[in-house]
């Protein structure tokens, strides 16, 4: 038997990605009673920096400077685009509430608002997003100033050389210098999280940062990989700043990655604060919509199940990646409320023949279409349930991989469905 009793809810958020974290902030905010179920998203796959349209047009590799811009373009021409149904007003408030939470929560997060930001990758490539967490800011001024910089690695982490960055980058930033720094009583392969947890510990970071500081001969700036604490970056990194003297930089890891851990935990621990009922960890087995406003969810971890009604469902189960779709081999289908998926006709068609087509592939575009309240419709535009809405990479008509679009259509189309919600449920 459950040792948990039903329970009853004005709106679910089912997935705990992105774009089912910034339901829920954003449902809370308006006080909406709220239920959040959702397994460990996608995030610290990610890189945890934050895109809101990178690259537009997709087929042309335009790399963009201005995202609004873009959008402004991207609306011209793509009316069944997600960001189409969000205005630049609604967007820009949704990034303001989800920046200014991140805030207050201790991991900031820094954006230029009218402009894109760089940062270094772990392969010494420049990567265009829109906001960065409050560590790696400096990189941006950086690149656009190239002064004399030092790149730390440490002894032993996994995928990540600041000589290889160093020479990737060293044609067009002359004096760039790499040193490697062996991390006390840490010894053999490194994941970043390991070394995350460790420097958690403020006198680890200071006796790095000396380390370093012995080494600068001249840097004007360092940069060394994200893994300054998962929760007390923000004291351990302006510690580390002030011993060195000069602007630090965080550079991203492999994945999973320290940043994108950072920001999970940040909202696991900060949702419940603000009145989010969450069940980390628990997943959706069974759906039921009875009548126009009710809905039956099962909600289960193990043999551990119980139930929860609820007047309203968002849906942000993601794509194959976060199991909010499944291809078979005739169809891709949703794999909760069985919805009608937005897909090429024939199986054949879902693949370019060229697999590094710049346009992408069609099974990039597929999943859900909804009306202008982010609810999902049938082929015919007519939309499934009063009191349904989705969010987040399961949209259709949309290529976050490519247009660099991944948390800004999180974060976008979360906020457009709560809207929406909330003016339905009166
Ligand atoms: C490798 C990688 C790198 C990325 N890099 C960037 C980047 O640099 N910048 C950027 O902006 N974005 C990046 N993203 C994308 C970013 O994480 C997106 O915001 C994200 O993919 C959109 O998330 P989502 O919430 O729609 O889906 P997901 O993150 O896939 O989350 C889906 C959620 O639904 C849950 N779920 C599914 N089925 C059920 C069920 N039955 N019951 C309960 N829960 C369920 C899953 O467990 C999961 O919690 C990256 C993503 C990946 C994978």
């Amino acid at each position: 038997m459950s040792k948990h009793r039903d329970i009853t809810c004005q709106l679910l958020v089912i997935g705990a990605g992105m774009a089912g974290m910034a339901a829920s902030l954003f449902a809370a905010r308006r006080g909406i009673d709220t239920v959040q179920v959702g397994l460990g998203g996608t995030i610290p796959f990610a890189s945890g920096l934050l895109d809101l349209l990178g690259v537009y047009p997709v087929p042309a590799g335009q790399i963009l400077t201005d995202p609004w811009e873009g959008m402004a373009r991207l609306r011209r021409v793509s009316p069944a685009h997600p960001y189409t149904r969000i205005g630049n007003q609604d967007m820009q408030a949704a990034w303001r509430q989800c920046l200014g939470f991140l805030a207050e929560a201790g991991q900031p997060y820094v954006s230029q608002a009218e402009r894109n930001m760089q940062v270094i990758t772990p392969v010494g490539t420049v990567k265009t997003t829109y906001a960065v967490p409050h560590t790696m800011a400096a990189a941006d001024d950086a690149l656009v100033r190239r002064p004399p910089c030092l790149l730390v690695d440490f002894a032993g982490l996994k995928g990540f050389s600041a000589r290889q960055i160093a020479a990737t980058l060293g044609a067009s930033w002359p004096d760039l210098r790499a040193v490697r720094l062996a991390v006390p009583r840490m010894q053999g392969e490194l994941q970043p999280e390991r070394l995350g947890r460790f420097l958690e510990n403020g006198e680890h970071c200071r006796q790095i940062a000396a380390t370093i500081h012995r080494r600068l001969d001249g840097a004007r700036a360092v940069g060394l990989p994200a893994v300054v604490g998962v929760h007390r970056t923000r004291p351990n990194f302006e510690a580390m700043q002030q011993i060195l003297g000069v602007p630090l930089f965080e550079i991203p890891t492999l994945l999973p990655s320290v940043p994108g851990l950072r920001l999970r935990e940040t909202f696991e621990q900060h949702l419940p604060r603000l009145g989010v009922r969450a069940w980390y960890q628990h997943r959706v087995t069974a759906v039921e919509a009875r009548r126009a406003n009710e809905f039956r969810i099962g909600i289960g971890r193990d043999a551990d199940g119980f139930r929860a009604r609820t007047q309203a469902v968002i849906l942000a189960t993601g794509r194959f990646f976060g199991k909010g779709l499944h291809a078979d081999r005739t169809a891709i289908r949703e794999t909760l409320f069985d919805l009608p998926v937005d897909q090429p006709p024939q199986r054949d068609e879902w693949h370019h023949k060229d697999l590094l087509h710049p346009a992408g592939h069609a099974i990039n575009r597929a999943g859900l279409a909804v009306d202008d309240c982010f609810r999902p419709v049938d082929v015919n535009g007519r939309r499934v349930y009063a009191r349904l809405f989705a969010a987040g990479s399961i949209l259709a008509h949309q290529d976050w991989v490519r247009e660099k679009s991944g948390s800004g259509l999180a974060i976008g189309s979360a906020y457009a469905a709560v809207r929406a919600c909330e003016r339905l449920l009166g």
